[in-house]
């Protein structure tokens, strides 16, 4: 049991919404968690389950950090996407949707900054798995050759991107086309709203790594690209 377990009883790990127009059916889901869901298009905003156990990208990053992160900052922006959408046009429909509708809107930047996090993270801790990192498979590394020269040179930019990103925001391993570009954003912003295709991507929020890490947040970047990069999921992604 971690210590984000004993804080909040995983039944509320999972919260959906019901969307306006949706004919809903309860089913009963298996061990004990009741969901409600819709026959046709009811949309659930929820706080997916983990990858892998939290003390499992240990030691790179502690089950502590994984505890506050997911447990705490991912969860607060699920909850506050639910609430912010309650009642408006775009409850009942999906993440990207809402993500989409909202990017670069003023009067609805708190939803946008919320709902795009809730995505961002999704993708971060698919991002990264236990004895990950080194080199992809030779298909994802042909592509990585083919767009930046080497995997070394691959590894540069990253790193540099993810180190160079002031304040709060992401690194990513984008696709344009057949070409892989290295970006990133600030805050909440994500490539979901660019027309690219995000393969991976780096949290470099303070708060993914400080407890570890401090203001070592170049060590966090190295640690993420040589023990816990999941080039399955890039390769995924890029439909390899
Ligand atoms: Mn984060």
């Amino acid at each position: 049991m971690g210590e984000y377990d004993k804080l909040v009883p995983p039944i509320t790990r999972r919260q959906f919404i019901k969307g306006a127009l949706a004919t809903s059916a309860v089913i009963a889901a298996g061990s004990g968690d009741k969901i409600v869901r819709a026959e046709n298009d009811e949309i659930m905003i929820e706080l997916p389950d983990l990858p892998y156990p939290e003390n499992s990208l240990e030691p790179f990053i502690s089950e502590r950090t994984i505890g506050f992160h997911y447990g705490k900052h991912h969860k607060a922006y699920v909850d506050n996407t639910i609430k912010l959408i309650k009642d408006t046009e775009l409850g009942g429909t999906s993440l990207e949707n809402i993500v989409k509708k909202t990017a670069g809107k003023s009067d609805q930047a708190s939803i946008f900054n919320n709902a795009a996090q809730v995505w961002n993270h999704n993708f971060y801790w698919k991002s990264m798995k236990p004895n990950g990192g080194g080199m992809p498979k030779t298909e994802m590394a042909d592509r990585i050759d083919k767009s930046f020269g080497s995997f070394e040179k691959f590894k540069e930019e990253f790193s540099n991107a993810a180190l160079s990103q002031f304040g709060s925001g992401w690194a990513w391993l984008i696709m344009e086309g057949d070409n892989l570009k290295v970006t990133k954003t600030g805050n909440a912003d994500t490539p979901l709203v660019h027309d690219q295709i995000a393969l991976i991507t780096v949290d470099v929020w303070e708060h993914a790594y400080y407890l570890d890490y401090q203001n070592r947040r170049k060590d966090y970047i190295s640690d993420f690209i040589e023990h816990l990069a999941n080039w399955d999921f890039a390769a995924e992604n890029a439909g390899l």
